[in-house]
């Protein structure tokens, strides 16, 4: 599906949710609003409360959500796409339109590294990350947003080629230890020349993914000081305990647990955020498609698991799929409030479930089920096809 961005010609499209039995905001300081329905104009959320206070007349499509919940649409930090919806990793096509049915609504690129014959030359690598930025700019997979274009850094790159992938429209790098940057001297200084010029990066922690692939230990971790601490629970090996604890308590940037990563670890990670006060750094990415495969429900498994495990609310660990990730990548998604993009998921406890309310079901540890997703106030998908099925389900009127 292209790329659809309001323009002058377009007319005023004017979404209306009504109905909501519960809207988990995304905001760890605030994480349940007291509000029926919410307004999104032009595909921005425009106004939220109860309904009776709001201007709900002339709206081009309304939606009963028929007392489910709504929550900010999914946001998977930690994802390796090569082009369109296909990936060679496992040789799928269709794998980002069954993550949408999953709840995912924006995915960011940790480099697009399984590219058959990914260029390792600095010229080859910065053609690469542009075509991947421009051809995910331009086409969005069922209207998910890829973030795309993250190069792998090289040995041999300098400041200049920052400046100029940063021109030419780069904001990401893929996860640092992947290529032939793997000690903490150059990577602090690449990570430090991509800053400047308003690149975020990531990078690899752990033991090797795959064949090729190495450790990267919490030293070089900290040495680099990237703004994400890519998996933190391994991808899949996991550093030791002191080791993840030292990175928790030593550097102040993100904590990114993954679902292709180690679970206990993860567990560690979630309890050392909460020892510190520091669950806002807690972010939540999948590592797909990898020699896992694909996990369309990867997200919200990893949300189920943290809640039950972590003995986090689930209102919480719904936040470091949403919000937390928004605020660290500067998105305008994540979060539901006026002026943010009207990028949604609905949610209610599964069939049959043991918990009587989505929270309670999440909290016991069961996936809740998916009834629809909204991306820029345009319904992308209905009934997922892959969650257990929800008890109860919104509807277009
Ligand atoms: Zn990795």
């Amino acid at each position: 599906m292209a790329h659809e961005e309001p323009t002058k010609s377009t007319p005023t499209t004017k979404l209306l949710i009504r109905n909501i039995g519960l809207i988990l905001s995304g905001d760890l300081a605030h994480p349940i609003l007291d509000a029926d329905a919410v307004v999104a104009i032009n595909g921005k959320i425009s106004a939220l409360g109860k309904e009776k206070d709001l201007d709900t007349t002339a709206a081009t499509t309304t939606i009963d959500a028929n007392g489910s919940t709504l929550a900010p649409g999914l946001i998977d930090s930690h994802v390796h796409p090569v082009a369109g919806d296909w990936t060679p990793r496992q040789n799928q096509t269709g794998w980002i339109d069954s993550c949408l049915h999953g709840g995912v609504t924006t995915m960011i690129s940790a480099g697009e590294v399984h590219t058959p014959g990914r260029p390792r030359d600095v010229v080859g690598l910065k053609a690469m990350a542009i075509t991947a930025q421009r051809s995910f700019a331009a086409l969005r997979p069922s209207g998910v947003k890829v973030h795309g274009g993250a190069p792998v850094i090289e040995h041999g790159m300098i400041e200049e080629d920052f400046k100029s992938l940063a021109d030419a429209g780069v904001r990401l790098l893929g996860e640092v230890g992947l290529g032939s940057v793997k000690d903490g001297e150059t990577a602090r200084q690449m990570v430090a020349w991509a800053r400047k010029y308003g690149i975020q990066s990531t990078i690899h922690t752990g033991g090797p993914s795959i064949p090729g692939s190495s450790l990267i230990d919490k030293d070089i971790v900290l040495a680099a000081d990237a703004d994400v601490i890519g998996h933190i629970n391994g991808g899949h090996t996991a550093l030791p305990d002191d080791q993840i604890t030292a990175l928790c308590e030593q550097s102040q940037r993100g904590l990114e647990i993954v679902h292709n990563g180690n679970e206990r670890a993860a567990l560690l990670t979630l309890r050392l955020a909460k020892e510190l006060k520091n669950l806002d750094r807690v972010i939540l990415g999948t590592d797909a498609p990898a020699g896992s495969g694909v996990q369309p429900l990867g997200i919200i498994r990893l949300i189920a698991m943290l809640s039950s495990l972590g003995d986090v609310p689930a209102e919480i660990a719904f936040c470091f799929a949403t919000g937390n990730t928004a605020k660290l990548r500067k998105l305008d998604c994540g979060i539901i409030e006026t002026g943010r993009a009207a990028d949604f998921v609905f949610l209610d406890y599964a069939q049959h479930s043991a918990g009587k309310t989505l929270l309670e079901s999440v909290r016991l540890g069961d996936l809740p089920g998916i009834g629809m997703t909204i991306i820029d106030g345009v319904v992308r998908s209905e009934r997922s096809r892959n969650t257990p099925p929800a008890t109860k389900l919104p509807k277009v009127i």
